[in-house]
């Protein structure tokens, strides 16, 4: 824990904390420590961890990336992180992310921008990064990096990708040994492919969303981003569970995901979509995913292509749905409640100044566009089609896993990480294209998991995703260390 402090202090031009909790790390440390001595250790003993900042510390800020959040110190700590507590995990911090979860770059966060680790082309930095792949670094900002964010010139620094940016810098960076993270579509598994990092997306109800600030409810899942395919693991065993504080958590007993990581692939089915050879995908992740098709295949897999036919409506659909549902759950900002408040000359000009001056732009644009598809004249037109479309999709997998294919490989991202500012400004458009391939997931609930698998010719990371059947997370660590 005291290693993990130092580093974090020393990386803070990273942005990858919002808040660092030294004195409850060492407490936690602490208690481990004299567990440890009584032969009394749990499975996560003295494992420091960073937490996204949308999962509910107990006494601790918990900002969801926002200023109408900020100073909220909730009453009560979230589900998945009492598990990791419970297991004897230590917390260093509050990680940064987009507000509410809303972006894939971590741009929209209202406390800046996270900078990624990586860095484009210096030869030097890729040895680094190749070093870094295989965990044997501790990286930490250059001098010359540090100068260049303190001046306020971001040019030429990455985007650590979005929503959880500050979990997978933490992560890339050795700022912790793992991360909690959140997708709601493809928060966890973007920002994992943009650094080098694995990050697994569990089947919907595999975690409890108690005490998680809510973006999309019936998209939302929790999980882990960390070093390896076993660490993700490990994690994600203690984060999960039945919970009878969240109905939609499923009341299944968790299985040894570290016992899988080992499994192997053969005699397994893996399918190939079609669909996801979209136009503009880069020869480089074209061709690594021919190379990850391969890995597999020569680890006594059957590949097989497979047809997704609904995979181009995913991405409207789901910017339909996630703002619609947004657009309800960030009803409770209010001023009254939680957090920030404006006053105003009655109780309706305060509303509306509170959340004028609480939430940032992406927001206000997703609340907008939420209450607009819901509205009584546009709800048949949009929302109710958006559903029947996550309806296809959803039958799409089924009748692919039906066929007796067990996993779905697919590049994780359409390309390697941008720059800071390189997309924020332009059409917001642009930044939604970056979740094509992982919506898909979230829309029919099942799980996803993004392992890295090599370094494309600027030296910056490219993952690969895998697909799973609902509630097998098993078989995607067991596919994923192949790929590793
Ligand atoms: N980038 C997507 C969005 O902005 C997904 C975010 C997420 O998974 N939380 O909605």
């Amino acid at each position: 824990a005291k290693a993990h402090l130092d580093a974090i202090e020393k990386a803070r031009a990273l942005n990858a904390y919002v808040l660092e909790t030294p004195e409850k790390a060492l407490a936690m440390a602490g208690a481990s420590d004299e567990r440890i001595a009584r032969g009394e250790a749990r499975p996560l003993e003295g494992i420091p961890l960073g937490i996204k900042d949308l999962f509910c510390t107990e006494g601790v800020d918990s900002t969801a990336g926002s200023d109408i959040l900020k100073g909220f110190k909730p009453p009560y700590e979230s589900t998945v992180t009492q598990n990791l507590w419970n297991d004897g995990a230590v917390m260093l911090g509050k990680l940064n992310m987009d507000e509410f979860a809303m972006g894939s770059s971590n741009e929209t966060s209202a406390f800046g921008p996270v900078v990624s680790p990586w860095l484009r082309g210096n030869t030097d930095r890729r040895e680094a990064a190749r070093t870094l792949l295989n965990g044997a670094v501790h990286l930490r900002m250059s001098d010359s990096q540090a100068a260049t964010l303190e001046a306020g010139g971001y040019k030429d620094l990455l985007v650590p990708g979005g929503s959880s940016g500050g979990s997978a810098a933490a992560v890339a960076a050795r700022l912790c040994l793992g991360a909690t993270a959140t997708d709601t579509g493809g928060s966890i598994r973007q920002p994992a492919a943009f650094t080098g990092t694995v990050g697994i997306k569990p089947t919907y109800g595999r975690c409890s969303r108690w005490g998680t600030v809510a973006f999309a409810s019936s998209l939302d899942q929790a999980g882990p981003i960390a070093r390896t395919v076993r660490d993700a693991a490990i994690m994600l065993r203690s984060m999960s569970g039945p919970d009878p504080k969240d109905t939609t958590c499923a009341d299944l007993p968790v299985p040894d995901f570290e016992a899988a990581v080992t499994r192997g692939v053969k005699g397994l089915k893996i399918g190939i979509p079609k669909e996801y050879r979209v136009e503009g995908m880069s020869p480089e992740i074209e061709k690594l995913w021919q190379q990850g098709t391969e890995w597999l295949r020569a680890a006594g897999a059957e590949i097989v292509e497979v047809s997704l036919p609904h995979t181009k409506y995913a991405l409207p659909a789901y910017y339909i749905v996630a703002p619609a549902e947004a657009s309800s759950n960030l009803a409770r900002y209010d001023g009254v409640r939680y957090g920030l408040r404006v006053n105003g000359k009655d109780i309706v000009d305060m509303y509306e100044k509170t959340r004028a001056a609480g939430f940032g732009r992406e927001v206000k644009r997703r609340v907008m566009i939420g209450t607009y598809v819901l509205s009584a004249g546009y709800y048949d037109a949009y929302y109710v089609r958006a559903q029947k479309i996550r309806t296809l999709i959803k039958r799409d997998f089924e009748e692919v896993y039906a066929q007796g294919v067990h996993a779905i490989l697919t590049p994780a991202t359409p390309s390697s990480a941008f720059g800071i500012g390189e997309k924020a400004s332009a059409d917001p458009v642009e930044m939604y294209l970056n979740d094509i391939f992982t919506v898909t997931v979230n829309m029919a609930g099942l799980p996803g998991i993004a392992v890295p698998a090599g370094l494309d010719s600027q030296g910056l990371p490219l993952g690969l995703q895998l697909i799973g059947r609902a509630f097998d997370e098993e078989t995607l660590f067991a596919a994923g260390q192949v790929i590793e």
